[in-house]
């Protein structure tokens, strides 16, 4: 039998003989170009194939195309053009803010729930005498701007806080940490891969020096982002060589990758305004609501105690009110809470009995594309460290599922998912050696 692949609709490929209906809920980890991306790049791969250094005709057209990109990008950052440096993604922005600012005997203020790109810098950084303190989020998923404020030292010279978590979708407090960072004199990097495209985004208003984008995060290519670097920040670049990008990161531009970086910025931009970002909030509030309509599941990262507060919200963010407080499974949350900002596609939630790993298999088995927060250290899995650091046991952490919905999502996509996690919640918890059969 031949195993011809013919794409019927977005999701649905047709094996010969075979249907498989694919949903693909994993846009947290990367998503697919969009149509409109892959046009506008695809004159800069044959083309238009210039340098954008060179001074010929063909260099210039290339120059044009950056130069244009970079208008897109400061727009949607809020920022002036020369305050955008192209790079190759999240953890070279990342990178960049660390080891460009951090020298020994400095002090670093960041949280424990950030990406490796900032974790493990900063742990190489401590190698080198520079003190790191890492903040814990509150059980909710939120940073405490408090707790940061108590963590700064004389010798604090940068604060770097993520806009939303990879895993939970919980959107930090970052215009408030940008204050306290103003007030005490302290450079401010904000990790904005996850939020760029599912929160509007604005230098100013956040009070960031730096401020890091991924293309592949936001239906861009790969390999390819921006680090907003406010004017007068002294960063030290990471790359050398050519006087590419003001002397701020050498190497010939990646000019098909930054033309699809602003194509899929200036898509982004267009999704928050004509309530794409609204409907996928909604899509994703179904799907969390119809979960928790098993028993022994939860949502990590949802409520916090009213005493905390809210946390002045960024212009577009979701808090996903639909069904986290049903009572039907068991979790009735006190009164006196407030729901924590989420990023409208993201939903983590916990599944007594189980193992994320187990489930990641099982669903994709039936053409289901989710992920678990766990990393695999030496043939070992490791719970996320995030859902541990938000105070989660080992279980229940390893128990966890990051479902992460593109913003092309559809009705339909969201009712397969709803039709195929519980027959295979339990199908595995039927197989359950330890506790099968103790849930009500
Ligand atoms: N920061 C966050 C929050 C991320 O989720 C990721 C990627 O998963 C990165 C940084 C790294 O970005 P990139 O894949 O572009 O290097």
């Amino acid at each position: 039998m031949s195993l011809r692949k013919i794409p019927i609709a977005r999701t649905i490929y047709l094996w010969e003989g075979l249907a498989l209906l694919r949903v693909y809920m994993d846009a947290n980890a990367t998503t697919p170009l969009l149509p409109e991306v892959v046009e506008a790049m695809r004159p800069y791969w044959m083309e238009h194939f210039g340098n954008a250094s060179s001074i010929h005709h063909e260099g210039q057209q290339a120059r044009a195309a950056v130069e244009r990109a970079r208008e897109t990008i400061a727009a949607f950052l809020n920022c002036s053009n020369a305050e955008v440096i192209f790079n190759s993604g999240g953890t070279e922005g990342d990178n960049t803010a660390i080891f460009g600012l951090l020298r020994p005997g400095d002090h670093f203020i960041t949280t424990s729930i950030e990406h490796s790109a900032i974790l493990q810098a900063a742990e190489k950084m401590a190698r080198q005498g520079v003190e790191i303190t890492l903040i814990d989020p509150r059980p909710s998923g939120l940073i405490d701007p408090a707790d940061i404020l108590r963590g700064i030292r004389p010798q604090t010279r940068l604060i770097s806080v993520m806009l939303a978590n990879n895993e939970t979708g919980v959107i930090q407090p970052v215009e408030e940490i940008g204050r306290i960072a103003a007030d005490n004199g302290i450079y401010f990097h904000i990790d904005a891969v996850q939020g760029a495209g599912k929160v509007e985004l604005d230098v100013r208003r956040f009070g960031c020096h730096l401020l890091s984008i991924s293309a592949h995060k936001m239906h861009g290519p790969k390999g390819v982002g921006a680090l907003f670097v406010r004017r007068g920040t002294p960063i030290e670049p990471l790359l050398v060589g050519g006087s590419h990008e003001r002397r701020q990161r050498a190497g010939s531009e990646n000019v098909p990758g930054i033309v699809g970086l602003a194509k899929a910025a200036e898509l982004a931009m267009h999704s928050l305004e004509d309530g794409t970002i609204t409907r996928l909030a909604a899509l994703r509030d179904r799907l969390e609501a119809g979960i928790l309509a098993l028993p022994g599941t939860g949502v990590n990262g949802t409520f916090v105690p009213q005493t905390l507060g809210v946390p002045s919200m960024p212009r577009i963010c979701f808090c996903g009110k639909g069904g986290i407080s049903r009572t039907s499974t068991g979790h009735v949350y006190e009164n006196g809470c407030n729901p924590v900002p989420r990023a409208a596609n993201t939903t983590n939630i916990w599944f007594d009995q189980l193992e994320g790993e187990a489930l990641v298999i099982a669903l994709d088995l039936k053409g289901v594309s989710v992920s678990a927060g766990s990393t695999c250290h030496s043939g070992a899995t490791e719970p996320s460290h995030v859902l541990m650091a938000m105070g989660l046991d080992k279980t229940r952490a390893r128990a966890s599922l990051r479902f992460s919905l593109l913003k092309t999502v559809t009705e339909a996509d969201v009712d397969y998912v709803l039709k195929v996690v519980p027959e295979v919640v339990e199908h595995l918890r039927a197989l359950s050696p330890v506790t099968a059969g103790t849930l009500g």
